[in-house]
């Protein structure tokens, strides 16, 4: 029978996790984890696997077959089940009939207390601000800063050190190379069609859980929490969801994935009460955009978040992005939707911001802006973009002679 490690490397301040050759045609490099601040040499091996089992999971169950192997916990099989048949139900197209079998055991030992996964951005605050009181350790995962990947670690410090000003709470980081380990190109093999990454629709959440295990256990932490996006209409739930990591449990640990059922607008209103009863600003970086330093106020994620600020009627400004209410208003006009490509995930999230726009006018608020979002006419195909360009550029040129005339 196949087995899933081939070699497990524990060094003080890292840990380094070898595929078994059968799955080097998806693996450039080992996954590795990095961190200066615990001994992550007193790992026992069966947890130190997990991150490697939890980010290859999804590519063993679709090549099938039985993955039997001593150096995974064998107390995180049946939530790995749990995982395996929600993905089956999400993604009907692809057969997903691999199992995994650990084999291994870890000493039990007393553990409490939660890790909470931060970002900086919408989700996390929002976790962070309900759950301050708890007294949770905050766990930021940087990308592998020796190679040119997209790494916020900058905005997410900037976001922590504007919380910590009135929510003192400690901050541990960690460093992985999970963002460049895999071939993608032979993944996109095994997941014909898949219209977003492997990372943004399938790997996203049960591979940061896998990140998190040994430093849960290193730490004698209970819970990890991580912060789930509402994604009610968005297939896959961008690669994060209660079914998927929100089910995992091993030996004295499990996942949490916590607020899924707010959407953004709730998450900004609740993080907006909470701010003035604290009289705290928080900043909060969306961005989508490989390297940038703030919110770019171009990308959908920005422009979406945008809108759901000024439909809780805030000033963009106190929360990280540098624009006024009023020209924040011109500024979406202009770029949303004729300059913005919206995916079905996107589609559906820009309908919930609809939503809770015609929900704040049916409760009594009443602005020009509410009906502007309420009446948006959304495209999501390249051509109804263009059609609508098109559009806008003769009404401009029309009122340019009228204006003449
Ligand atoms: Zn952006």
């Amino acid at each position: 029978m196949p087995k899933l490690i081939s070699n497990i490397i524990l060094e003080k301040d890292k840990i380094t996790l070898e595929p078994d050759p059968q799955l080097t045609k998806y693996v450039k490099d080992p996954l590795w984890i990095k961190c200066k601040e615990i001994n992550m040499k007193e790992c026992p091996e069966a947890l130190a696997s997990i991150p490697l089992v939890l980010n290859l999971a999804p590519i063993v169950w679709r090549l099938g077959g039985i993955w039997e192997d001593l150096k995974i916990d064998k107390n995180i099989n049946n939530s790995l089940d749990l995982a395996r048949r929600s993905i089956s139900k999400i993604y009907k197209e692809y057969s997903f009939s691999g199992t995994i079998v650990g084999q291994g055991n870890v000493p039990n030992k007393n553990t409490n207390g939660s890790l909470i996964l931060y970002s900086g951005g919408v989700d996390s605050t929002f976790t962070v601000m309900n759950k301050f009181k708890e007294n949770p350790l905050l766990l930021s995962i940087n990308a592998d800063t020796t190679k040119r990947v997209t790494t916020d670690s900058s905005n997410t410090l900037k976001g922590y050190n504007s919380l910590r000003k009135k929510i003192p709470l400690e901050r541990l980081v960690i460093e992985s190379n999970f963002g460049t380990f895999l071939n993608q190109e032979n993944i996109k093999n095994l997941f014909p069609g898949l219209t977003r990454s492997y990372w943004a629709a399938i790997q996203h959440g049960l591979g940061l859980s896998g990140l998190a295990a040994p430093i849960l256990y290193l730490l004698n932490k209970h819970e990890l929490i991580i912060s789930g996006g509402h994604s009610v209409g968005q297939k896959g739930g961008a690669g994060s969801h209660p079914f998927l990591e929100g089910q995992l449990k091993w030996t004295n640990s499990f996942v949490n994935h916590y607020g899924y059922q707010f959407s953004k607008f709730e998450k900004i209103e609740n993080i907006d009460k909470i701010s003035r009863e604290l009289k705290l600003k928080p900043r909060i970086t969306v961005c989508t955009r490989a390297n940038t330093i703030t919110n770019c106020l171009t990308c959908e994620k920005c422009l979406r978040t945008l809108a759901n600020i000024l439909i809780a009627d805030l000033e963009p400004a106190d929360y990280g992005f540098e624009i006024n209410k009023d020209d924040a208003i011109n500024h979406l006009k202009i770029h949303v939707p004729h300059k913005i490509y919206l995916g079905q995930n996107e589609f559906a999230a820009w309908e919930t911001v609809k939503f809770d726009a015609l929900s704040q006018k049916n409760y009594g608020k009443n602005n020009k802006f509410l009906d502007w979002v309420i009446r948006l006419k959304l495209y999501n195909s390249p051509f109804k973009i263009f059609k609508s360009f098109i559009k806008r550029v003769y009404k401009y040129k029309i009122l340019k002679i009228i204006a003449k005339n």
